[in-house]
Protein backbone atom coordinates (compact mmCIF):
# COMPACT_ATOMS: atom_id res chain seq x y z
CA UNK A 1 0.00 0.00 0.00
CA UNK A 2 1.09 3.50 -0.90
CA UNK A 3 0.75 6.47 1.74
CA UNK A 4 -1.84 8.57 0.96
CA UNK A 5 -2.24 12.02 2.84
CA UNK A 6 -5.84 13.74 3.48
CA UNK A 7 -5.66 16.80 4.41
CA UNK A 8 -8.95 18.51 5.62
CA UNK A 9 -9.10 22.28 5.85
CA UNK A 10 -11.79 24.66 6.96
CA UNK A 11 -11.64 27.96 6.11
CA UNK A 12 -13.16 28.89 9.26
CA UNK A 13 -14.00 26.52 12.14
CA UNK A 14 -17.08 24.72 10.79
CA UNK A 15 -19.79 25.31 14.20
CA UNK A 16 -22.77 26.38 15.17
CA UNK A 17 -23.02 28.87 18.68
CA UNK A 18 -25.17 27.89 20.93
CA UNK A 19 -26.06 31.37 21.46
CA UNK A 20 -28.31 33.14 19.18
CA UNK A 21 -26.07 36.07 19.04
CA UNK A 22 -24.37 34.44 16.14
CA UNK A 23 -25.61 33.14 12.75
CA UNK A 24 -23.61 29.93 11.95
CA UNK A 25 -21.40 29.96 9.18
CA UNK A 26 -21.11 28.05 5.92
CA UNK A 27 -17.76 27.74 4.71
CA UNK A 28 -16.99 25.52 2.39
CA UNK A 29 -14.20 23.09 2.61
CA UNK A 30 -10.87 22.15 0.63
CA UNK A 31 -10.13 18.03 1.19
CA UNK A 32 -6.47 17.92 -0.78
CA UNK A 33 -6.13 14.60 -1.56
CA UNK A 34 -2.18 13.56 -2.29
CA UNK A 35 -0.41 10.68 -2.82
CA UNK A 36 3.01 10.26 -2.15
CA UNK A 37 4.00 9.24 -6.09
CA UNK A 38 3.40 12.40 -7.59
CA UNK A 39 0.98 13.40 -10.67
CA UNK A 40 -0.96 15.30 -12.12
CA UNK A 41 -3.94 17.72 -9.84
CA UNK A 42 -7.49 17.81 -10.64
CA UNK A 43 -9.52 20.04 -8.66
CA UNK A 44 -12.91 19.07 -8.06
CA UNK A 45 -16.17 21.51 -6.75
CA UNK A 46 -19.44 20.36 -5.89
CA UNK A 47 -22.45 22.27 -4.76
CA UNK A 48 -22.00 25.60 -6.88
CA UNK A 49 -25.27 25.83 -6.57
CA UNK A 50 -27.11 24.63 -3.72
CA UNK A 51 -29.95 22.72 -5.18
CA UNK A 52 -27.79 20.23 -7.53
CA UNK A 53 -27.78 17.17 -4.72
CA UNK A 54 -26.11 15.00 -7.38
CA UNK A 55 -22.66 17.54 -7.48
CA UNK A 56 -22.40 18.04 -3.85
CA UNK A 57 -23.18 14.24 -2.75
CA UNK A 58 -20.76 12.91 -5.88
CA UNK A 59 -18.18 15.24 -4.80
CA UNK A 60 -18.39 14.46 -1.00
CA UNK A 61 -17.90 11.28 -1.67
CA UNK A 62 -14.96 11.93 -3.67
CA UNK A 63 -13.59 13.94 -0.55
CA UNK A 64 -14.47 11.41 1.99
CA UNK A 65 -14.32 8.09 0.65
CA UNK A 66 -11.59 8.11 -2.00
CA UNK A 67 -7.82 7.07 -1.34
CA UNK A 68 -5.48 8.36 -4.09
CA UNK A 69 -2.38 6.20 -4.70
CA UNK A 70 -0.81 8.73 -7.84
CA UNK A 71 -1.15 12.22 -8.09
CA UNK A 72 -3.28 14.10 -6.52
CA UNK A 73 -7.57 14.83 -6.01
CA UNK A 74 -8.36 18.55 -4.23
CA UNK A 75 -11.91 18.70 -3.72
CA UNK A 76 -14.45 21.49 -2.69
CA UNK A 77 -17.74 19.45 -2.10
CA UNK A 78 -19.93 22.09 -0.83
CA UNK A 79 -18.44 25.19 -2.63
CA UNK A 80 -22.03 27.12 -1.47
CA UNK A 81 -22.55 25.52 1.59
CA UNK A 82 -25.16 27.88 3.16
CA UNK A 83 -27.33 27.55 0.05
CA UNK A 84 -27.22 23.57 0.55
CA UNK A 85 -28.30 23.34 3.88
CA UNK A 86 -30.74 25.86 3.05
CA UNK A 87 -31.77 24.20 0.10
CA UNK A 88 -31.58 27.17 -2.13
CA UNK A 89 -30.14 26.98 -5.61
CA UNK A 90 -28.49 30.34 -4.60
CA UNK A 91 -29.58 32.01 -1.15
CA UNK A 92 -27.28 35.46 -2.58
CA UNK A 93 -27.99 34.89 -6.27
CA UNK A 94 -26.64 32.64 -8.49
CA UNK A 95 -23.12 31.98 -7.47
CA UNK A 96 -21.97 30.62 -10.47
CA UNK A 97 -22.47 34.15 -12.11
CA UNK A 98 -19.99 35.87 -9.57
CA UNK A 99 -16.82 35.34 -11.34
CA UNK A 100 -16.40 38.09 -13.95
CA UNK A 101 -16.98 41.34 -12.10
CA UNK A 102 -18.12 41.09 -8.70
CA UNK A 103 -19.11 44.17 -6.31
CA UNK A 104 -17.04 44.72 -3.31
CA UNK A 105 -20.60 44.30 -0.93
CA UNK A 106 -21.63 41.08 -1.81
CA UNK A 107 -21.84 38.74 0.69
CA UNK A 108 -20.35 36.25 -1.49
CA UNK A 109 -17.12 38.59 -2.22
CA UNK A 110 -14.82 37.00 0.46
CA UNK A 111 -15.70 33.31 -0.71
CA UNK A 112 -14.96 34.07 -4.70
CA UNK A 113 -11.72 35.63 -3.93
CA UNK A 114 -10.86 32.25 -1.86
CA UNK A 115 -12.31 29.73 -4.37
CA UNK A 116 -10.60 31.92 -7.16
CA UNK A 117 -7.24 31.90 -5.14
CA UNK A 118 -7.72 27.95 -5.12
CA UNK A 119 -8.23 27.62 -8.93
CA UNK A 120 -5.16 29.50 -9.57
CA UNK A 121 -2.85 27.31 -7.58
CA UNK A 122 0.21 26.95 -9.45
CA UNK A 123 -0.52 23.09 -8.47
CA UNK A 124 -4.02 22.67 -10.33
CA UNK A 125 -3.77 21.32 -13.83
CA UNK A 126 -7.35 20.96 -14.56
CA UNK A 127 -10.60 22.25 -13.17
CA UNK A 128 -14.11 20.02 -13.16
CA UNK A 129 -17.48 21.83 -12.12
CA UNK A 130 -20.03 19.44 -11.02
CA UNK A 131 -23.86 20.28 -11.77
CA UNK A 132 -27.52 18.80 -12.12
CA UNK A 133 -28.83 20.11 -15.66
CA UNK A 134 -32.05 20.08 -16.87
CA UNK A 135 -33.29 17.48 -19.00
CA UNK A 136 -30.46 15.97 -21.56
CA UNK A 137 -28.60 18.42 -23.77
CA UNK A 138 -28.64 17.38 -27.59
CA UNK A 139 -27.15 19.80 -30.36
CA UNK A 140 -30.41 19.38 -31.84
CA UNK A 141 -34.29 19.91 -30.71
CA UNK A 142 -36.06 16.50 -30.36
CA UNK A 143 -38.40 17.27 -27.98
CA UNK A 144 -38.96 19.45 -24.76
CA UNK A 145 -37.04 17.23 -23.08
CA UNK A 146 -33.86 16.36 -25.23
CA UNK A 147 -32.81 20.00 -26.89
CA UNK A 148 -30.17 22.45 -26.84
CA UNK A 149 -31.57 24.48 -24.34
CA UNK A 150 -31.40 21.31 -21.86
CA UNK A 151 -27.79 20.52 -19.56
CA UNK A 152 -28.03 17.20 -18.44
CA UNK A 153 -25.70 14.38 -19.21
CA UNK A 154 -23.20 16.55 -21.06
CA UNK A 155 -19.19 17.87 -20.79
CA UNK A 156 -19.30 21.66 -20.96
CA UNK A 157 -16.73 23.23 -22.60
CA UNK A 158 -16.57 27.26 -23.32
CA UNK A 159 -13.91 26.57 -26.50
CA UNK A 160 -12.43 23.80 -27.95
CA UNK A 161 -8.69 24.69 -26.82
CA UNK A 162 -6.79 26.70 -24.74
CA UNK A 163 -2.98 27.62 -24.44
CA UNK A 164 -1.42 26.07 -21.80
CA UNK A 165 1.23 22.87 -21.46
CA UNK A 166 -1.14 20.42 -20.48
CA UNK A 167 -4.53 19.37 -21.47
CA UNK A 168 -5.37 22.68 -23.62
CA UNK A 169 -7.54 20.13 -26.35
CA UNK A 170 -10.69 20.69 -24.38
CA UNK A 171 -12.74 19.50 -27.13
CA UNK A 172 -10.31 16.60 -27.82
CA UNK A 173 -10.04 15.60 -24.23
CA UNK A 174 -13.86 15.81 -23.67
CA UNK A 175 -14.49 13.78 -26.90
CA UNK A 176 -12.08 10.99 -25.69
CA UNK A 177 -13.75 10.72 -22.23
CA UNK A 178 -17.30 10.76 -23.56
CA UNK A 179 -16.47 7.57 -25.77
CA UNK A 180 -14.77 6.23 -22.54
CA UNK A 181 -17.79 6.73 -20.42
CA UNK A 182 -20.31 5.64 -22.87
CA UNK A 183 -19.43 2.26 -22.95
CA UNK A 184 -19.56 1.84 -19.33
CA UNK A 185 -23.60 2.98 -19.71
CA UNK A 186 -25.71 0.40 -21.04
CA UNK A 187 -28.87 2.76 -21.53
CA UNK A 188 -28.22 4.64 -24.42
CA UNK A 189 -30.47 7.57 -23.29
CA UNK A 190 -27.76 8.28 -20.67
CA UNK A 191 -25.09 8.74 -22.60
CA UNK A 192 -23.32 11.90 -22.48
CA UNK A 193 -22.87 14.64 -25.04
CA UNK A 194 -20.83 17.53 -25.66
CA UNK A 195 -21.67 20.71 -25.35
CA UNK A 196 -19.65 24.14 -26.55
CA UNK A 197 -20.87 27.00 -25.17
CA UNK A 198 -18.51 29.32 -27.57
CA UNK A 199 -17.94 32.30 -24.54
CA UNK A 200 -15.88 34.15 -25.96
CA UNK A 201 -17.74 34.43 -28.54
CA UNK A 202 -20.06 37.08 -27.10
CA UNK A 203 -22.30 34.10 -24.43
CA UNK A 204 -22.98 36.78 -21.78
CA UNK A 205 -24.04 34.49 -19.16
CA UNK A 206 -21.03 31.67 -19.70
CA UNK A 207 -18.32 34.21 -19.44
CA UNK A 208 -19.36 34.70 -15.54
CA UNK A 209 -18.89 31.39 -14.54
CA UNK A 210 -16.71 29.24 -12.92
CA UNK A 211 -15.48 27.35 -15.72
CA UNK A 212 -14.57 30.52 -17.80
CA UNK A 213 -12.38 32.12 -15.35
CA UNK A 214 -10.67 28.64 -15.02
CA UNK A 215 -9.64 28.72 -18.50
CA UNK A 216 -8.88 32.51 -18.32
CA UNK A 217 -6.17 31.66 -16.37
CA UNK A 218 -4.89 28.85 -18.46
CA UNK A 219 -6.30 25.58 -16.31
CA UNK A 220 -8.29 23.67 -18.59
CA UNK A 221 -11.84 23.25 -17.06
CA UNK A 222 -15.14 20.75 -17.60
CA UNK A 223 -18.42 21.60 -16.35
CA UNK A 224 -20.29 18.12 -16.16
CA UNK A 225 -23.57 17.97 -16.16
CA UNK A 226 -26.14 15.04 -14.93
CA UNK A 227 -29.59 14.83 -15.41
CA UNK A 228 -31.95 16.08 -12.87
CA UNK A 229 -34.36 13.62 -14.55
CA UNK A 230 -32.37 10.71 -12.27
CA UNK A 231 -32.85 10.35 -8.39
CA UNK A 232 -29.87 11.66 -6.81
CA UNK A 233 -28.27 8.27 -6.13
CA UNK A 234 -28.29 7.78 -10.27
CA UNK A 235 -27.17 11.02 -10.85
CA UNK A 236 -23.89 10.48 -8.03
CA UNK A 237 -23.17 7.23 -10.23
CA UNK A 238 -23.12 8.85 -13.49
CA UNK A 239 -20.66 12.35 -11.72
CA UNK A 240 -18.52 10.06 -10.44
CA UNK A 241 -18.06 7.62 -13.35
CA UNK A 242 -17.28 10.38 -15.28
CA UNK A 243 -14.69 11.44 -13.14
CA UNK A 244 -12.99 8.66 -12.47
CA UNK A 245 -12.70 8.01 -16.05
CA UNK A 246 -10.93 11.84 -16.20
CA UNK A 247 -8.66 10.83 -13.32
CA UNK A 248 -7.90 7.68 -15.35
CA UNK A 249 -6.75 9.55 -18.54
CA UNK A 250 -4.69 11.77 -16.00
CA UNK A 251 -3.23 9.09 -14.37
CA UNK A 252 -4.28 9.53 -10.99
CA UNK A 253 -4.31 6.25 -9.35
CA UNK A 254 -7.96 5.74 -6.66
CA UNK A 255 -9.15 3.32 -4.67
CA UNK A 256 -12.81 4.10 -3.30
CA UNK A 257 -14.93 2.46 -0.07
CA UNK A 258 -17.55 0.93 -1.94
CA UNK A 259 -18.42 -0.54 -5.64
CA UNK A 260 -19.59 1.66 -8.26
CA UNK A 261 -22.81 0.68 -8.89
CA UNK A 262 -26.40 2.33 -8.32
CA UNK A 263 -27.35 0.71 -5.12
CA UNK A 264 -24.02 0.73 -3.52
CA UNK A 265 -24.10 4.35 -4.28
CA UNK A 266 -27.37 4.66 -2.67
CA UNK A 267 -26.70 3.09 0.28
CA UNK A 268 -23.14 5.04 0.69
CA UNK A 269 -25.81 8.16 0.91
CA UNK A 270 -28.45 7.18 2.55
CA UNK A 271 -27.41 4.48 5.07
CA UNK A 272 -24.16 6.56 6.12
CA UNK A 273 -24.95 9.45 8.49
CA UNK A 274 -23.03 10.05 11.22
CA UNK A 275 -23.37 12.81 13.99
CA UNK A 276 -20.41 13.31 16.27
CA UNK A 277 -20.47 16.51 18.58
CA UNK A 278 -17.89 17.75 21.00
CA UNK A 279 -15.52 15.34 20.38
CA UNK A 280 -17.75 11.90 20.22
CA UNK A 281 -19.03 12.86 23.51
CA UNK A 282 -22.40 12.41 21.33
CA UNK A 283 -22.14 10.06 18.70
CA UNK A 284 -25.12 8.72 16.38
CA UNK A 285 -26.27 7.22 13.00
CA UNK A 286 -28.62 9.35 11.90
CA UNK A 287 -29.43 7.99 8.50
CA UNK A 288 -32.71 7.22 9.46
CA UNK A 289 -33.14 9.22 12.44
CA UNK A 290 -36.23 10.05 14.07
CA UNK A 291 -37.15 13.67 13.26
CA UNK A 292 -36.91 14.57 17.12
CA UNK A 293 -34.57 13.70 19.54
CA UNK A 294 -35.26 14.55 23.43
CA UNK A 295 -32.81 14.74 25.98
CA UNK A 296 -29.47 14.82 24.21
CA UNK A 297 -26.91 15.43 26.75
CA UNK A 298 -25.40 18.66 25.62
CA UNK A 299 -22.68 20.65 27.39
CA UNK A 300 -23.96 23.21 29.94
CA UNK A 301 -23.05 27.15 28.18
CA UNK A 302 -20.55 25.59 25.96
CA UNK A 303 -21.05 25.91 21.97
CA UNK A 304 -21.86 22.77 20.33
CA UNK A 305 -18.95 21.70 18.52
CA UNK A 306 -19.89 19.55 15.28
CA UNK A 307 -16.72 16.59 14.60
CA UNK A 308 -15.83 17.55 10.96
CA UNK A 309 -17.22 13.85 9.59
CA UNK A 310 -18.96 15.18 6.65
CA UNK A 311 -18.78 18.05 5.21
CA UNK A 312 -22.58 18.44 3.92
CA UNK A 313 -23.38 18.13 7.49
CA UNK A 314 -24.76 21.20 9.68
CA UNK A 315 -25.88 22.15 13.09
CA UNK A 316 -28.62 24.51 13.19
CA UNK A 317 -29.68 26.57 16.57
CA UNK A 318 -33.52 26.85 16.46
CA UNK A 319 -35.41 28.03 19.39
CA UNK A 320 -34.42 25.81 22.28
CA UNK A 321 -32.79 23.09 20.28
CA UNK A 322 -30.47 22.56 17.24
CA UNK A 323 -31.63 21.61 13.74
CA UNK A 324 -29.45 18.46 11.92
CA UNK A 325 -28.76 19.24 8.04
CA UNK A 326 -27.12 16.93 5.51
CA UNK A 327 -27.06 18.30 2.44
CA UNK A 328 -30.53 19.15 1.47
CA UNK A 329 -32.06 16.73 3.64
CA UNK A 330 -33.57 17.49 7.41
CA UNK A 331 -31.96 14.87 9.55
CA UNK A 332 -33.17 15.18 13.02
CA UNK A 333 -34.05 17.56 15.70
CA UNK A 334 -31.91 17.73 19.22
CA UNK A 335 -34.02 18.80 22.03
CA UNK A 336 -30.86 19.18 24.41
CA UNK A 337 -30.70 18.21 28.43
CA UNK A 338 -27.60 20.21 29.81
CA UNK A 339 -25.37 18.78 31.66
CA UNK A 340 -21.50 19.42 32.78
CA UNK A 341 -19.23 17.07 31.36
CA UNK A 342 -17.04 14.88 32.59
CA UNK A 343 -13.95 13.51 30.40
CA UNK A 344 -12.43 10.47 33.05
CA UNK A 345 -14.11 7.67 31.04
CA UNK A 346 -12.28 6.96 27.92
CA UNK A 347 -13.99 3.26 27.52
CA UNK A 348 -15.73 0.69 29.08
CA UNK A 349 -16.08 -2.92 29.24
CA UNK A 350 -19.53 -4.95 27.88
CA UNK A 351 -20.37 -8.37 27.30
CA UNK A 352 -21.80 -8.31 23.66
CA UNK A 353 -23.52 -11.42 23.17
CA UNK A 354 -21.61 -13.00 26.14
CA UNK A 355 -18.53 -11.53 24.79
CA UNK A 356 -16.47 -9.45 26.61
CA UNK A 357 -15.50 -5.70 24.50
CA UNK A 358 -13.85 -3.24 25.83
CA UNK A 359 -15.39 -0.12 23.25
CA UNK A 360 -14.46 3.47 23.41
CA UNK A 361 -17.25 5.57 24.39
CA UNK A 362 -18.66 7.45 21.07
CA UNK A 363 -18.72 4.35 19.07
CA UNK A 364 -21.45 1.88 17.59
CA UNK A 365 -22.22 -1.30 19.54
CA UNK A 366 -23.58 -4.03 17.27
CA UNK A 367 -25.75 -6.37 19.14
CA UNK A 368 -27.36 -9.49 18.47
CA UNK A 369 -29.33 -10.34 21.53
CA UNK A 370 -27.72 -8.76 24.58
CA UNK A 371 -25.52 -6.57 26.17
CA UNK A 372 -24.01 -6.09 30.04
CA UNK A 373 -22.04 -3.39 31.26
CA UNK A 374 -19.45 -4.86 33.63
CA UNK A 375 -18.51 -3.41 37.42
CA UNK A 376 -18.02 0.44 36.76
CA UNK A 377 -17.27 1.59 40.21
CA UNK A 378 -18.08 5.17 40.46
CA UNK A 379 -19.97 5.63 36.98
CA UNK A 380 -23.86 5.05 36.24
CA UNK A 381 -24.88 3.37 32.51
CA UNK A 382 -28.22 4.22 31.49
CA UNK A 383 -30.15 2.98 28.64
CA UNK A 384 -32.14 5.32 26.94
CA UNK A 385 -35.86 3.57 26.96
CA UNK A 386 -35.01 0.94 29.73
CA UNK A 387 -36.76 0.68 33.29
CA UNK A 388 -36.73 -1.55 35.99
CA UNK A 389 -38.61 -0.26 38.99
CA UNK A 390 -36.14 0.50 41.52
CA UNK A 391 -33.24 0.56 39.16
CA UNK A 392 -30.94 3.27 38.92
CA UNK A 393 -27.54 2.47 37.45
CA UNK A 394 -28.01 -0.42 34.90
CA UNK A 395 -24.43 -1.64 35.30
CA UNK A 396 -24.48 -5.56 35.79
CA UNK A 397 -27.96 -6.05 34.02
CA UNK A 398 -28.50 -8.32 31.62
CA UNK A 399 -30.59 -6.26 29.00
CA UNK A 400 -32.42 -7.14 25.91
CA UNK A 401 -33.84 -5.44 23.10
CA UNK A 402 -36.74 -6.26 24.07
CA UNK A 403 -36.18 -4.70 27.53
CA UNK A 404 -36.35 -1.59 25.99
CA UNK A 405 -39.40 0.97 24.91
CA UNK A 406 -38.83 1.45 20.98
CA UNK A 407 -40.35 4.33 21.14
CA UNK A 408 -36.72 5.85 22.85
CA UNK A 409 -35.42 5.13 20.01
CA UNK A 410 -32.68 6.99 17.83
CA UNK A 411 -33.66 5.88 14.63
CA UNK A 412 -37.16 5.16 12.85
CA UNK A 413 -36.95 1.55 12.81
CA UNK A 414 -36.49 0.98 16.45
CA UNK A 415 -32.90 -0.64 16.17
CA UNK A 416 -30.93 2.11 17.54
CA UNK A 417 -30.58 3.21 21.13
CA UNK A 418 -28.31 5.50 23.32
CA UNK A 419 -26.25 4.25 26.05
CA UNK A 420 -25.16 7.16 28.40
CA UNK A 421 -22.33 7.26 31.27
CA UNK A 422 -22.53 9.80 34.09
CA UNK A 423 -20.61 10.56 36.94
CA UNK A 424 -22.24 11.91 39.88
CA UNK A 425 -24.07 14.15 37.81
CA UNK A 426 -21.84 14.76 35.01
CA UNK A 427 -22.23 13.23 31.23
CA UNK A 428 -19.42 11.20 30.02
CA UNK A 429 -20.09 10.07 26.77
CA UNK A 430 -21.86 7.32 25.25
CA UNK A 431 -22.46 4.16 23.17
CA UNK A 432 -24.76 3.82 20.25
CA UNK A 433 -26.59 0.26 20.73
CA UNK A 434 -27.07 -1.48 17.71
CA UNK A 435 -29.74 -4.28 17.42
CA UNK A 436 -29.10 -6.30 14.36
CA UNK A 437 -31.76 -6.91 11.37
CA UNK A 438 -31.03 -8.70 8.84
CA UNK A 439 -31.70 -5.65 6.42
CA UNK A 440 -28.90 -3.64 7.79
CA UNK A 441 -26.42 -7.00 7.05
CA UNK A 442 -27.46 -7.14 3.26
CA UNK A 443 -26.43 -3.59 2.85
CA UNK A 444 -23.40 -3.38 4.69
CA UNK A 445 -22.49 -5.79 2.28
CA UNK A 446 -22.73 -3.05 -0.27
CA UNK A 447 -20.18 -1.14 0.93
CA UNK A 448 -17.63 -3.90 1.57
CA UNK A 449 -14.30 -2.50 0.32
CA UNK A 450 -14.08 -2.76 -3.47
CA UNK A 451 -10.90 -1.15 -5.72
CA UNK A 452 -11.76 0.57 -8.68
CA UNK A 453 -11.67 -2.16 -11.18
CA UNK A 454 -14.62 -0.32 -13.35
CA UNK A 455 -13.27 1.08 -16.70
ZN1 LIG B 1 -25.67 23.94 -11.80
Amino acid sequence: MKFVTSVVLSLFSLYALASTEYAPRFDFRLYKKEAVNTGPTILIIGGIQGDEPGSFNAAALLATEYTISRGNLWVVPNLNFESIIKRSRGVYGDLNRKFSRLDRNDPEYELIQKIKAIIQDKQIDMVLNLHDGSGFYRKKYIDKLHSPQRWGQSIIIDQEKIKTRHYGGLMALAKQIRETVNTAINDEGAHYHIRNTHTREGNVEMEKTLTYFSIQNQKPAFGLEVSKEYPTHERVYYHLLLVESFMRKLGIKFKRSFALQKAAVRDRIDNHVNLSINDGKIYLDVAHARRRLTYVPLKKSAPVNLDSGSPLMAIINDHKGYRVRYGNRHVTYLQPQYFDYDSSLKKVSIEVDGQTKIIALGSIVKIRNNLLVDPLPGYRANIIGFKKPGLKNEVGVLIRRSDISSRFSVDRSARLFRLEFYKDNKYCGMLLLSFNNKKSAQLSRLSANIGASVP
